[in-house]
């Protein structure tokens, strides 16, 4: 269950409305590496994991991931109310609350206009959130590194905000709000690291011939060498040729008899003859007709 309580997790000081910073923060409120993204992936992944200590951690983690919600969504919504109240009391001269919504690179019309001045589920941009942003597959050995980069993608927006942000008050929560996805993160590898082994991931071993080999597949100048394709437990091969298992590289199916006479009537009555070359209609228009070779 969940209980909500009437404190924010961090104490926000704005220091005043600003509609077009406003738009800016709902990248982490409605985006796709935003509080709500965060807050279902790992409350979602807890419902479905039976480890008692990951699915404890998920579901801490989940939870505080709404109270982050509540914070940044309290920074959205605070900073659109001058416009809010100025919208819908139609107060100020058309002009200047145009100006107001629209002036200084502030793009925040979308948010003003059709969500006038709340803290809309939308990213920056005014794109609706999407749980297609959660790419929970239901392995832990793939799904704890897909958290430890969605922290990581989270951390760089906040950088991001705070970079922006001339606002002490909002510059303090949102280091906060970075700080903690640094925390999750280091959570998320030591129960990566936990569970072992956890590379490769899932059961199944990988085909050993394929697994230290790396292909040099650009041609030209400028290949490097590196940790990443040197050193003893690499084969780099320099001019992989199709095929690299040492076949025909000719793929080839197996149709049963039924089968395979349509496929060769559909080959017969589509194939092309190079003979035939008529004028065409790209000919005729640009008055320079070319074609018009008959089929002998
Ligand atoms: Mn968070
Ligand atoms: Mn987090």
């Amino acid at each position: 269950m969940f209980v909500h309580n009437k404190r924010l997790q961090y104490t926000v000081r704005v220091s005043a409305p600003n509609p077009g910073l406003a738009n800016l923060m709902l990248e982490q409120f409605g985006g796709p590496q935003g509080e709500l993204a965060a807050a279902m992936r790992y409350f979602t992944q807890a419902l479905a994991e039976d480890d008692p200590g990951r699915k404890d951690m998920l579901m801490d983690i989940a939870t505080e991931e709404l109270s982050h919600l509540e914070v940044i969504g309290s920074i959205v919504g605070m900073l659109n109310k001058g416009a809010k109240g100025q919208m819908a009391e139609g107060v100020e001269a058309e002009a200047e609350l145009y100006r107001s919504l629209t002036g200084a690179g502030n793009d925040s019309h979308v948010t003003q206009v059709l969500y006038g001045g709340g803290t809309p589920l939308t990213n920056s941009g005014g794109v609706p959130w999407s749980a297609a942003y959660i790419d929970t597959i239901g392995e832990p050995t793939a799904d704890l590194r897909s958290n430890i980069a969605a922290e990581a993608r989270a951390k760089i927006v906040y950088e991001r905000l705070i970079n922006i942000t001339d606002d002490p008050g909002i510059k303090d929560a949102l280091k906060f709000l970075m700080t903690r996805e640094i925390a999750h993160q280091k959570s998320f590898e030591k129960a990566l690291h936990s569970l072992q082994p956890n590379f490769p991931q899932g059961k199944l071993p990988p085909v050993p011939e394929f697994t230290n080999v790396y292909f040099s597949m650009s041609q030209g100048e400028g290949d490097m060498r590196g940790p990443w394709n040197e050193g003893p437990e690499w084969e780099y091969v320099e001019n992989p040729q199709p095929a690299v298992d040492g076949g025909d590289g000719m793929p080839s199916v197996k149709l049963a008899t039924g089968e395979k006479k349509v496929v060769e009537q559909m080959a017969k009555r589509t194939k092309s003859d190079p003979s035939i070359d008529p004028i065409t209609g790209a000919d005729l228009g640009s008055g320079k007709a070319v074609g018009g070779k008959k089929k002998a």
